[in-house]
């Protein structure tokens, strides 16, 4: 006897379902694009207990009549496409044609229906799978389905969903996505008969972003818009200061439908290089347009990931564009204090789950770790500073909103702790990290130089050896060019020894041995691992490092006016080259409205 048998068609569809409906959100989001597919411009979605007991999307789109709205909940039913040609170019969300199949194989489903200009509408009534009823009825125009019970022939299924709270998180996430996609729907979310966000068609991206994240997101985004060949790019860009731990926050779509690609995500991390710490991730929005034939959505079933035909270009145009936006903008960190009122607002959000991480909780907290010693005497800033409080700075103005220590004017500055530098600046003060500012002005320098020629560097009067191993022989040796570029000399000096007799001038900070080590140590672990261009960076962002001042170290007034001068002229003088902030400014205002002034 044959073991084998063909499923009937139940149980295809809950098969399918498996992968299409893995829980309510699944269940809100196939609902919500078939309402945009039939041209709506109203949705609203509600739901009971995080979608467990119930969802029902609403929309005015064209609606059904009798026949279809029967046909609809058979599988692979579709009016999207009709042939295989049709599968090239997509312009709809939906078009695998198995969703409401799928959905109505795990639930007890109703749909109501009318069409355009009809008299009456039709219902129609599905129980896990078998028809329950079907007729005439009245209603407006549009549809609504209702879906109860999701998975309650399943128990096995049910019992992984969540709590009521996360599916709504789930629930959220998704009608997030769709509307950050479509700002010209009117779209509304209910739970349990609380409205949780009501969204006209005539709000600004912005402003819906200010309702479903919060104002200090949408206020801090960057715009930018390219049009290339074929392909325009649409983006706001949030400030390093509103950065995250993961990329929860990346919402990228693609002609409308919200994606998730390693090519785009890639090109994102790559375009904040620099300006982010490497485990944060920034806040964006990146609104891609290009034709419906130049990609494939047909690789996933929830059409989440797509296949760009040319990824690379998509790579380039989307780090170009942001990178230039990056570029041109001065991400300077800038102090917001916490007031009462703000206070309140920060435990609504964190409540929400949308933790802010204010720069301000930082300072709070330096401040407090960073008490004057002596708490009875007044710390006397011009005693502590000596000389230091009264200096002619002659810094060169640049264009661009760079903090301007304007030339020939008289400028205040000390140097804390060693560390750090506070200095005056046209509205308001700056502290400066000393040695990570320094590593920017280093690494930009480093990076000017290179590019025109090796690195200029001065004979050692005593060459200093030392010994390495094969491994190590090895990767300077195939490493032999970068190394002149740096303008380092290295010589054999016996069996497995070598000598620095040459080191770059614009490392004189740094000891040569010390350096060599380290660069063949870096050689060795990311030398496999990175392209040449990559590996070239990292070098340079370590020599930065290893030669800027450090931090405790005292320097002297002119030492501090060079650094501040040197601020002036660097690009990107804000962040160091790991994306830390080399400055955080407090501005009069701030400072006013501290002190109840304003
Ligand atoms: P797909 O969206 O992939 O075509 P679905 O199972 O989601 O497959 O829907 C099947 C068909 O039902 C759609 O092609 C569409 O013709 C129709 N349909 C579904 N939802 C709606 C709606 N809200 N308004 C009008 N027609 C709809
Ligand atoms: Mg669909």
């Amino acid at each position: 006897m044959g073991q084998i048998v063909t499923l009937d068609r139940n149980m295809i569809n809950m098969i399918a379902a498996g992968e299409v409906i893995e829980r309510p959100a699944s269940v809100v989001k196939e609902l919500m694009e078939n309402s945009i597919d039939a041209d709506a411009t109203r949705i609203i979605v509600s739901a009971e207990d995080g979608g467990r007991r119930l969802i029902s999307v609403t929309d005015d789109g064209c609606g059904m009549d009798a026949e279809d709205l029967a046909r609809a909940f058979d599988s692979h039913a579709t009016s999207k496409i009709k042939t295989t040609s049709d599968l090239r170019g997509i312009s709809t969300l939906g078009f695998r044609g198995e969703a409401l199949a799928s959905i109505a194989s795990v639930a007890q489903v109703k749909a109501v229906s009318r069409m355009k200009g009809s008299h009456g509408a039709n219902f129609i009534e599905i129980d896990c799978g078998d028809k329950a009823g079907a007729g005439p009825c009245s209603a407006d125009y549009g549809t609504t389905i209702q879906v109860r019970d999701i998975f309650y022939k399943l128990p096995a299924r049910r019992k992984f969903l969540k709590t009521a709270n996360t599916e709504l998180g789930h629930i959220t996430e998704h009608f997030t996505r769709i509307a950050l996609a479509r700002g010209d729907l009117d779209m509304t979310l209910m739970h349990n008969g609380k409205e949780l966000y009501r969204l006209l068609a005539r709000q600004s991206l912005r402003e819906r972003i200010a309702e479903l994240f919060s104002s200090e997101i949408a206020e801090s985004l960057m715009e930018t818009e390219t049009n290339g060949k074929g392909t325009d790019i649409f983006a706001l860009l949030g400030t390093p200061g509103i950065s995250r731990t993961s990329t929860k926050f990346q919402y990228v779509f693609l002609n409308g439908r919200f994606i998730r690609d390693k090519f785009v995500s890639h090109a994102i991390k790559e375009a904040y290089r620099g300006s982010l710490e490497p485990d944060r991730f920034p806040v964006v929005f990146v609104f891609i347009q290009m034709p419906y034939e130049d990609y494939d959505v047909n690789v996933h079933p929830t059409k989440i990931e797509v296949r760009f035909f040319n990824a690379n270009l998509v790579h380039s145009e989307i780090l170009a564009a942001l990178r230039e936006k990056l570029l041109a903008t001065n991400l300077e960190t800038r102090v917001k204090l916490p007031s009462e009122a703000h206070a309140t607002a920060e435990a609504k959000l964190s409540a929400q789950g949308y933790k802010s991480q204010n720069i301000a909780d930082a300072m709070a907290e330096f401040f407090k770790k960073h008490r004057p010693i002596q708490t009875q005497q007044q710390l006397d800033f011009r005693k502590a500073a000596g000389p230091k409080t009264s200096v002619r700075i002659t810094g060169r103005k640049t264009h661009g909103p760079q903090y301007h220590i304007k030339p020939q004017v008289q400028r205040e500055f000390i140097q804390i702790h060693d560390s750090f530098i506070v200095a005056e600046a046209d509205d308001g003060f700056i502290i400066i990290d000393q040695h990570a500012l320094h590593e920017r002005i280093l690494y930009e320098e480093l990076q000017k130089r290179i590019k025109v020629s090796k690195l200029e560097s001065q004979k050692l009067l005593i060459p200093e050896s030392f010994e390495l191993t094969e491994g190590q022989a090895d990767a300077l040796q195939a490493n032999a060019a970068l190394i002149e570029k740096l303008g380092i000399e290295l010589e054999p000096f016996g069996p497995r020894t070598m000598a620095v007799h040459a080191f770059p001038t614009l490392l004189a900070n740094a000891a040569p041995l010390d350096f060599v080590r380290d660069l063949v140590d870096l050689l060795i672990d990311k030398g496999t691992t990175l392209d040449a261009e990559q590996l070239f960076d990292e070098v340079l962002n370590m020599a930065a490092c290893k030669a800027a001042i450090k931090a405790g170290q005292r320097l002297s007034d002119s030492e501090i006016q060079q650094l501040l001068a040197d601020k002036e002229k660097t690009e990107c003088s804000s962040r160091c080259p790991h994306g830390r902030p080399t400055a955080i400014k407090f501005s009069t205002a701030e400072l006013e409205k501290q002190f109840k002034r304003t």
